[in-house]
């Protein structure tokens, strides 16, 4: 058996595991591919991840709060990973762990256009937002960043630039991303963020990293107003998408990965 899994902590509400095992289904290999969730704390990450390989998996995806470390231990580093400086997939190999990030392409291939050219707005500082801002800045797009701790997104800039803005401009912004974790535990994302719910107009996009059971309020006012909206659902598919890609070889199945992973 080929295995693979997602390691987070905590890690049990992912939806990854039903994403991809419906993927394998779908693509025959139900039989010889599984994937499973692995709770690991922090300080047991490097032994299991050197481990993995000896018990049958070919590769993982990592997730909060490993995103960073997996960077660390990793043997070898793809130029997106090294330059992003987070890794969201293992792949495991001759002894040797290669860390690849998928969350920047992922977020690309969710959006309903090319970014190139437009105003761009990334709000948070995190691991997501600077894989966001990295692939907006090389799409081409004109990036500003806003964070509540206002140091970390000038940190943030001066590392892979972009501008870093204390009020971003009502209005003013094409496409706007929440890498944020408001909206997680139900926070009101125009009080706790600089939006302003009437701001958004068709021809907007508006994107939410931060999933649940349904749409967030963010997503579902921006929808309303006419903007095109993209879920951190349809993201996470889509970064799930090119890590089983690149463990497989296989073209992947999105529709059943977009059905398992809404289920
Ligand atoms: P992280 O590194 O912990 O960063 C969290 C960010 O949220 C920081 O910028 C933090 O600001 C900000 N924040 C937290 N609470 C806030 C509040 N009340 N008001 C304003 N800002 C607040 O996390 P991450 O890895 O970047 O992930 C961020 C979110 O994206 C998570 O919810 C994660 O689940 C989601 N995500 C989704 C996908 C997907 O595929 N859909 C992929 C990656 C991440 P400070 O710097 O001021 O603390």
């Amino acid at each position: 058996m080929k295995r693979l899994a997602v390691l987070g902590h905590p890690v049990a509400h992912s939806r990854s595991p039903a994403m991809h095992n419906a993927a394998l289904a779908e693509l025959g290999l139900a039989g010889e591919w599984s994937y499973e969730a692995i709770d690991l704390a922090p300080d047991e990450l490097e032994s299991r991840v050197r481990a993995m390989e000896g018990e049958g998996f070919v590769g993982a995806n990592v997730t909060v709060p490993h995103k960073g470390a997996a960077l660390s231990l990793a043997d070898t580093l793809s130029e997106t990973a090294r330059e992003i400086g987070a890794a969201n997939t293992l792949s495991f190999a001759a002894g040797e762990v290669r860390a690849d990030n998928t969350d920047a392409q992922g977020l690309l291939d969710a959006l309903p256009a090319s970014p190139r050219g437009q105003r761009a707005l990334v709000l948070g500082a995190g691991g997501a937002a600077r894989a966001a801002v990295w692939a907006l800045l090389r799409e081409g797009a004109e990036v500003d960043l806003w964070n509540r701790t206002a140091l970390r997104a000038e940190r943030l800039c001066a590392e892979l630039g972009g501008r870093p803005v204390a009020t971003p401009e009502a209005g003013a912004y094409e496409l706007t991303v929440n890498t944020t974790a408001v909206g997680l535990r139900g926070e009101d994302p125009f009080a706790e963020l600089p939006l302003e719910s009437a701001g958004f107009a068709a021809g907007q996009t508006v994107v939410d990293l931060v999933y649940g059971d349904r749409p967030s309020l963010l997503l579902a006012v921006a929808g309303e107003a006419g903007a095109a909206v993209v879920d951190g659902i349809e993201v996470l598919v889509r970064q799930g998408a090119l890590s089983l890609e690149t463990w497989t070889g296989m073209s992947a199945p999105l529709d059943t990965m977009r059905t398992a992973a809404r289920k």
